[in-house]
């Protein structure tokens, strides 16, 4: 049987079921005389103070299990906490037990109401603070995932981020509960201890017991249980697939991208913020080849101030030091909205009202935006990338409106780099067309895959019923690349590639013989496109690319793709 849930930690695990029922907490509530209110208070202070001390002695082995342990503390020691608890006790008479356990609900409540996903997921941390509180308080030794005989895969209701930080990780092989979402503190420590996890499976806790064998799969975010020996073996091959990729990952991560033959490349990242900045650092990437700050403006109330976003571009470009932070103008418009902002109704929203087409109408967006990442330049090695061209009048009119915005920045004595570079992503047939043209005007490149497919081909990326034809293996969209890295070496500026194509490995081959020199991927793909790059010669991957080109079926190329790679040796 199969059972669906969400992805909250990649990764695929086949193993014994852990069954973890809690300790039940059987709250006892009661009300209290007066000249029980001392005693009742003292006995909850206590309980706060000795699960304050448990945290404070909790052995963490990652930084996620350290932020659980500091934010819990601060939880803990938040004086509202005690505040509303002693008043429960003091002007209502609740005994201690009832006071705590209204209070934390009061609090939780109040988190579990907000609409942002993080912060409803934090309505999770209050209730199992809540909970070892109470546990202290009952003088109740709670179960705890702390020592297992055996490797197994943990099945329950919902573990708390106390049940996460302590377990013994080295032998749980995944997570699997009934309820949780994919940022709580569960799947976010999941995640950094690199454990598969699945969470929202409903009632997955009575679809199986202690021992039984089951398949976790949490790329698809399934579970498999009771499998036939087929499905046994098709995981069994994933599984070694998955972690032969991880251990090259681990090995290539922070190593030069650079061919056998001396080609050196640059592999960075694809960021939407400074998490996925912090995160990329960690999985080796280079520097950022494509910073979407459509996120920027989402998660606003209204246009994000100058202010507000050069203290962000200048905060990534701290982080990065010498490499490159290249950050995109907003893309919005397309599948892209903006909650305070008023699109017009359009028939076809992808060829319609989309990214600069935007700002030409509305310079004040553009300026503002500009002006944050020209100041955010004097503190790192900052490059601008421009969305959705279609023309040279476009590139020139950008860079007519920047040298407008350096003289201002001139005038008010404010410091940015002179020399700030300015890219062109190649996401329209028009301006594979005339690359040629637009190189003169622009430092580089980037390649935007997602949409160069969809509007070469004419197919909606985000239409289900037509998906199988939406394809970069396509002869059309392999020779637009080609056409387009050639048109930049004639130039001598170079290419990159930011859409989803550069993080798909078994493009990495084929894209190196077509002549790409920046793979911008997402964070996790790095190590296993250095893997790729350095295991590779050059001049072989460049012939490789030429047949590849001659061949006129997507089928055909994409089984060529496969049998290269399921034969490609790495070190
Ligand atoms: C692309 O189109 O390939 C790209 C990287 O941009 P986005 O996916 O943000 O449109
Ligand atoms: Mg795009």
């Amino acid at each position: 049987m199969r059972f669906k849930g969400i992805a909250a930690s990649d990764g695929v695990a086949m193993g014994k079921v852990y069954l973890f029922e809690k300790t039940e907490l059987i709250i006892n509530q009661e009300s209290i005389q007066a000249n029980q209110v001392d005693a009742e208070i003292k006995s909850v202070t206590e309980a706060i103070e000795a699960y304050k001390l448990d945290l404070e002695n909790r052995v963490v082995t990652s930084d996620a299990e350290a932020g659980v342990r500091d934010a819990h503390i601060e939880l803990v020691t938040d004086p509202a906490l005690l505040e509303m608890v002693t008043g429960k006790i003091s002007n209502d008479l609740n005994n201690a037990e009832l006071a705590l356990d209204s209070a934390i609900n009061e609090m939780a409540i109040v988190f579990e109401m907000m609409d942002d996903e993080y912060l409803s997921e934090r309505a999770a941390d209050y209730r199992d603070i809540g909970e070892n509180i109470m546990y202290k308080l009952k003088n109740v030794q709670p179960k705890t995932l702390s020592t297992l005989d055996d490797d197994y895969i943990i099945v329950a209701e919902e573990l708390t981020p106390t049940d996460t930080s302590t377990m013994d990780k080295d032998h749980v092989l995944g997570l699997a509960m009934n309820l949780g979402g994919k940022t709580s503190h569960s799947s976010i420590i999941a995640q950094t201890l690199g454990i598969p996890a699945v969470v929202g499976m409903n009632d997955i806790t009575s679809k199986v017991k202690s021992g039984d064998f089951i398949i976790l799969d949490a790329l698809e975010g399934v579970i498999i249980t009771d499998p036939d020996e087929d499905t046994v073996k098709e995981y069994q091959e994933k599984f070694e697939t998955i972690k032969a990729d991880k251990e090259l990952a681990e090995k290539y991560k922070f190593q030069e991208a650079k061919t056998k033959d001396g080609k050196a490349l640059e592999v960075v990242s694809n960021i939407g913020g400074i998490s996925d900045l912090k995160d990329a650092i960690e999985e080796g990437a280079e520097g950022v080849g494509l910073f979407r700050t459509e996120f920027l403006y989402m998660d606003s109330n209204d246009f994000p101030s100058e202010e507000k976003q050069f203290a962000v571009y200048k905060e990534a470009a701290e982080l990065l030091g010498e490499k490159p932070l290249i950050i995109r103008t907003l893309d919005i418009g397309g599948d892209k909205g903006l909650d305070y902002f008023e699109f017009p109704k359009e028939e076809n929203p992808f060829l319609g009202w989309r990214a600069l087409r935007v700002q030409f109408d509305r310079t004040d967006i553009l300026r503002t935006q500009l002006r944050a990442i020209l100041r955010a330049s004097a503190f790192g090695n900052v490059k601008i990338l421009l969305p959705m061209i279609i023309s040279v009048n476009e590139i020139k009119t950008v860079l007519a409106h920047l040298e407008e915005y350096k003289e201002e920045l001139r005038k008010e004595g404010i410091e940015f780099d002179e020399d700030i570079e300015v890219g062109i992503m190649v996401e329209t047939p028009a301006s594979v067309f005339v690359a040629d043209e637009l190189i003169k005007y622009a430092d580089f490149f980037s390649i935007g895959t997602n949409d160069l497919t969809q509007y070469i081909l004419a197919v909606d990326r985000g239409n289900d019923k037509i998906s199988h034809l939406y394809d970069y293996f396509n002869p059309a969209v392999l020779r637009a690349i080609k056409q387009v890295i050639d048109a930049s070496h004639r130039h001598d500026k170079w290419t990159g590639m930011c859409g989803s194509m550069s993080s798909d490995t078994m493009a990495t081959y084929i894209l190196l013989g077509l002549g790409l020199d920046e793979f911008s991927v997402v964070g996790s793909k790095v190590g296993q496109v250095k893997a790729i790059i350095n295991n590779s010669n050059l001049a072989e991957a460049e012939k490789f690319a030429e047949e590849i080109l001659a061949m006129d079926d997507v089928s055909q190329i994409r089984k060529t793709l496969k049998d290269h790679n399921d034969n490609f040796v790495t070190e």
